[in-house]
């Protein structure tokens, strides 16, 4: 008897009934942009960036239209010039290239180590050899680097960082909260994220002139005096007319939907975990399988799982998908030659004529990925780690009847 999952990785947990309560609210009395307010009335989406400031500790906080709409008014608010390098990690989501592109910079990417991390050596030699002002250091599927060593080192090759936080809002690194080591950092709503409001987006930063910048670049127009986590009435004097409006405001629908997400991330944060360690212990010590390794430093998110098949041919990985796609395990392989579905892969962002890089070709080349949602319970993820290890094994013994097979017509053709 082979055992199949049959639950969906795609399927997220619903809208927090507190949450639709606030929506149908925002629906009723039809205000739903952001500064359209009754007098005395403060938006939803003001409160919101209050209490999202509140959560990581940040000064400012900005509420956008989408996670990749973030990273792009980060770009632009630190003051990125028409096709200024900007070095990022090779192993990314296309929207963290796309924000380079359409802000008009020029994506330089950086080696990722094997543990899924920015390589450090790589990154000074392409600082130095591009003269690149900044970094968009994405935490890629809420892997964090040594977050202190990263600090010193863009210190001294004067490298302002943008932090992309799309997979560790609710993450940490020695308990500073992920997206409070740079200058600015942004964080993705959209519903695979760790918040859900379909699409949405936060920017937050401790930097005045940053965050005035960014505010109005969203499409603020002079009405920036109704956000309550922004910066003084001053910040804006000397910005307010030289910065363009490129629309990306959030709307007070969403922003409902969200304010009863932020009391609960820490008890999702939790049961993430829960799931995390569930299937790390059920793919330990499977032969032919490499778990990542999480420092002690690092409190992550586990809202994803990754490990590789280091070594294993193409055709031995795809055997290998095809039989766990059978049993209702849809895993990722970021090795694929073409993009299935989404694209992590440098070398198919073709518009920012991305150089080889060997490291990463090897460490993606074998790296495989799923979702872990919290509609799993940790039977559901104990299941699927029981498929994955049977058939990582099932398809290492094929390998060898068959390499066996090939040495005993070699004995007999002798
Ligand atoms: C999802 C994601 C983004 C962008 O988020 P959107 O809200 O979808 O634009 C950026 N970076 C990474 C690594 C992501 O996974």
């Amino acid at each position: 008897m082979t055992e199949r999952f049959t639950g969906s990785f795609t399927q997220q947990e619903p809208i927090p009934e507190e949450g639709i309560a606030a929506a149908l609210a925002v629906l009723r009395h039809g205000r739903l942009h952001r500064y359209n307010t009754a007098p005395g009335e403060i938006a939803e989406t003001a409160l919101l960036e209050e209490e999202f400031a509140a959560l990581t500790g940040a000064k400012y906080c900005l509420a956008v239209a989408s996670g990749g709409y973030a990273l792009g008014c980060a770009l632009r608010a630190v003051g990125l010039r028409a096709g200024e390098p900007v070095l990022t990690n090779a192993f990314t989501l296309a929207p963290v290239p796309g924000a380079i592109a359409a802000a008009g910079g020029r994506p330089v990417f950086v080696e990722v180590t094997e543990d899924l991390v920015l390589d450090f050596a790589h990154l000074e030699a392409q600082a130095r050899a591009t003269g690149a002002r900044i970094l968009m250091l994405s935490h890629m599927r809420g892997h964090l680097c040594d977050m202190e060593a990263l600090m010193a080192l863009c210190a001294r090759l004067g490298l302002q960082v943008i932090e992309d936080c799309a997979h560790t809002m609710g993450a940490a690194w020695k308990g500073v909260a992920s997206g409070r080591h740079g200058l600015v950092a942004c964080y993705s709503t959209q519903t695979y994220k760790h918040m859900n409001s379909g699409e949405g987006g936060f920017l937050i930063s401790d930097d005045a002139g940053v965050m005035a910048r960014a505010i109005v670049l969203s499409g603020s127009y002079m009405l920036y005096s109704r956000h309550r986590a922004a910066p003084p009435a001053e910040a804006f004097e000397a910005i307010r007319l030289e910065t363009p409006n490129v629309s990306g405001r959030m709307d007070n629908l969403r922003a409902a939907i969200l304010r009863p997400q932020i009391a609960t991330l820490a008890g999702r944060v939790a049961r993430w975990a829960a799931l995390y360690h569930e299937m790390e212990a059920g793919l330990a010590a499977t032969p032919g399988l490499r778990l990542i390794p999480r420092p002690d430093e690092e409190s992550f998110v586990g809202s994803s799982f990754q490990f590789s098949l280091p070594g294993w041919s193409d055709a031995r990985i795809a055997a290998f998908l095809a039989r766990t796609g059978a049993r209702g395990v849809e895993l990722k392989w970021f090795g694929a030659d073409q993009p299935v579905a989404f694209t992590s892969r440098y070398d198919h962002w073709t518009y920012a004529a991305p150089e080889p890089l060997p490291q990463t070709d090897r460490v993606l080349k074998g790296l495989i990925d799923m979702r872990l949602p919290l509609t799993f319970s940790p039977a559901d993820v104990a299941q699927i780690a029981r498929i994955v290890r049977a058939e990582v094994l099932a398809v290492g013994q094929a390998e060898e009847a068959a390499l066996a097979g090939e040495a005993a017509a070699l004995r007999l053709a002798d």
